[in-house]
């Protein structure tokens, strides 16, 4: 174990020797990832956490899952008790980005290096982070939205505020909206967080954003399925579903049965299986002692993370054949069940 120890951990473990876990004494012979996700109550983590079991044992590894479902304190605790049962490596889904780095930190006293799965650890001496450029994603659904509102009053439904996505997503829609913005072609009228990222949230986000503009929004752009259909919800209340565009992200399915429907705009659509397979890979390699891989660097506030960022893939009614439907991400007869 020794073996994999960066010099900073060393660092962490020569400094902080009371709040070492010893974790058990394990069988030499085979790998064991834990894997620490923020929820399984929302549809793509559901997604990830199958697929990453099957990347991983297609490894001949073996994967011990636990999920906190929001809640930091639990996300620790589950963390430290894997640590505790011995296994190679960590690979969280933080809920919270700067509550984790203290999961960070205990992993490294026990010589366990740790893999930031989608979302960055922040303040940290994270080994790794893999995910989709969530930049790009906010930029892709600012361009779509754009093409067809050049103009108007716009409403901008973030994500969670402790979720480092959220505000990638937003940089990235504001480097688009940011030229129109200067111009006056573009009014933010309403710019929001979304507490967890819940549908009931955003909802309520863009009630209010209803209210206070009088019904005078021209589109949004939501930072992903789940809160745009929220946002579709509190539109349709007033009769105003399908009049005006709505941007959001993941290709959950119903988020692309709206797209169908004519409800929603656009989504964009991450390949969940190219992450899990990226992450179980590169997990099952630095668990073997392989050295971790330096592709680019990602700032968190501490260190320069090496990172590996995928590309995520705009989809609106005209491509979700070529895209979600090729890929199996989803089958024909769901998406248009219902039309
Ligand atoms: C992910 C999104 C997801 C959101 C809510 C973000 O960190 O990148 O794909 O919709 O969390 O779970």
């Amino acid at each position: 174990l020794l073996i994999a120890c960066t010099d900073t951990q060393k660092q962490e473990q020569e400094a902080d020797e009371s709040e070492k876990i010893t974790p058990l004494v394990k069988d030499n012979d085979s790998i064991r990832i834990g894997f620490s996700m923020d929820t399984l109550l929302e549809e793509r983590w559901l997604k990830d956490r199958d697929l990453f079991k099957e990347a991983v044992e297609s490894l001949g590894a073996e994967v011990e899952i636990v999920a906190a479902n929001g809640d930091d304190a639990l996300q620790i605790s589950q963390a430290e008790a894997l640590i505790r049962s011995g296994i190679d490596l960590l690979v969280i889904v933080p809920h919270n980005a700067e509550a984790t780095a203290a999961i960070v930190h205990k992993a490294h006293l026990a010589g366990i290096q740790v893999i930031a799965y989608d979302r960055l650890v922040k303040n940290a001496n994270l080994d790794l982070y893999v995910s989709f450029d969530n930049e790009q994603v906010g930029e892709m659904q600012a361009k779509a939205i754009t093409s067809i509102v050049p103009k108007g009053n716009y409403v901008f439904i973030g994500g969670a505020i402790t979720d480092n996505n959220a505000h990638l997503l937003k940089k990235g829609v504001f480097n688009v909206l940011r030229p129109y913005i200067e111009r006056g072609d573009i009014n933010i009228i309403y710019d929001q967080w979304t507490k967890d990222w819940t549908p009931a949230n955003a909802k309520a986000n863009m009630e209010e954003a209803i209210q206070t503009s009088n019904g005078k929004i021209d589109a949004v752009i939501a930072a992903n399925d789940a809160t745009a259909g929220g946002v579709i919800e509190a539109l349709a209340a007033q009769g105003f579903a399908g009049n005006v565009p709505v941007a959001g992200q993941d290709a959950d399915l119903a988020g692309v049965q709206r797209i169908v429907n004519g409800e929603q705009t656009m989504t964009v659509y991450k390949p969940i299986q190219m992450l899990t397979q990226e992450v179980a890979k590169i997990a099952v390699a630095m668990a073997k002692g392989e050295p971790v891989p330096t592709v680019k660097k990602v700032n968190n506030g501490k260190i320069e993370v090496p990172s590996v960022l995928l590309a995520p893939i705009a989809v609106n009614v005209r491509n979700i054949e070529s895209t979600v439907i090729a890929d199996r991400f989803h089958s024909s007869e769901d998406i248009y069940k219902d039309t």
